[in-house]
């Protein structure tokens, strides 16, 4: 049985950006007869804006975007992602680090994905004090997966990211660690999101062996940027709904180089979501890692 998800931060509206990869997703699990799940990742405090989750889940609703099963929410799994945490920590793979952000940018080089993490803190020994992150052990034996869209990638963990968070210094955990567990608890076999997140899925696929969960396939979607800039939620590019549904729909469609029937404009939007279902081809999206639109 197939099981995707969309797993939307609730920081702000829905962006042109998180709709592309909230159809793309919708269209794959509905394409293989399967389930598509909500989850709401609000576990980062900071990030998380007042009524950005109703706003989100009024903008699926109004696009006809359905989720089976009640929506889940980061939030309410925190003794799910101690217990898998304490799991890890008996593992002895685990240390705990005092590095400041600023003696990370003075010391450590940066890689593809923000700083290399070279082991600073790993011998020192710092005790369980709780302002303290935890780090995750890495080795160098390489991480290879194939991705649906963005083909074979191959990431040596020690080399290009270092031992990463799981935990922050702030008492919350990480995303890297939450997304696994969430994955597990929801039993997700297929992952389609952002190739923002591409260099992310190795830390994500050692966790999840380190755990013996199993592995979804990955399919990382080209994110949509303008003038090369990620869009962000704080941007003016939320999506108004105003009657327009059905041209959301097919800008979207068109974005993921999706066949588009010519009859189109005959069809409700029902009918255009249907026929979105029927001929969904993932092969055609392209392998980039971004395309700017507008
Ligand atoms: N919550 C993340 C975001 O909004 C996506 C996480 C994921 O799909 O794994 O960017």
């Amino acid at each position: 049985m197939y099981v995707g998800r969309f797993a939307p931060t609730p920081s702000g509206d829905l962006h042109f950006g998180s709709l592309v990869t909230a159809i793309a997703s919708y269209l794959d699990a509905k394409k293989a007869d399967g389930q598509w799940l909500l989850k709401i990742d609000d576990i980062d405090k900071q990030r998380v804006k007042n009524n950005s989750v109703q706003s989100i889940l009024k903008t699926l609703e109004s696009l006809n975007l359905f989720w089976d099963f009640t929506e889940s929410y980061q939030s309410h799994r925190l003794e799910e992602y101690e217990f898998y945490f304490e799991k890890l920590s008996e593992m002895n793979q685990t240390y705990k680090c005092d590095c400041s952000r600023k003696y990370l940018s003075d010391n450590a080089k940066i890689g593809e994905d923000s700083y290399i993490y070279p082991g600073f803190c790993k011998n020192k020994g710092l005790k369980n004090y709780d302002n303290f992150a935890t780090r995750m052990e890495v080795n160098a034996i390489p991480i290879v997966f194939e991705d649906r869209i963005q083909g074979k990638l191959s990431q040596n963990l020690s080399k290009e990211i270092g031992d990463f968070i799981i935990k922050r210094n702030d008492g919350q955990f990480s995303y890297q660690f939450s997304v696994c567990v969430d994955n597990k608890l929801d039993k997700i076999t297929h992952i389609v999101r952002g190739a923002d997140l591409l260099l992310s899925t190795p830390r994500q696929i050692y966790l999840q062996n380190l755990l013996d969960f199993d592995i979804p396939r990955f399919s990382h979607i080209p994110i949509a940027t303008i003038d090369k800039k990620k869009i962000s939620k704080s941007d003016d590019f939320k999506i108004l709904i105003k009657n327009n549904q059905k041209d959301i729909w097919i800008k979207v469609l068109n974005f993921l180089n999706q066949p588009i029937s010519k009859t189109v404009s005959q069809m409700n939007l029902e009918e255009t979501i249907e026929h979105a279902i029927k001929n969904w081809a993932m092969e055609k999206i392209s392998p980039l890692h971004s395309i700017d639109v507008f």
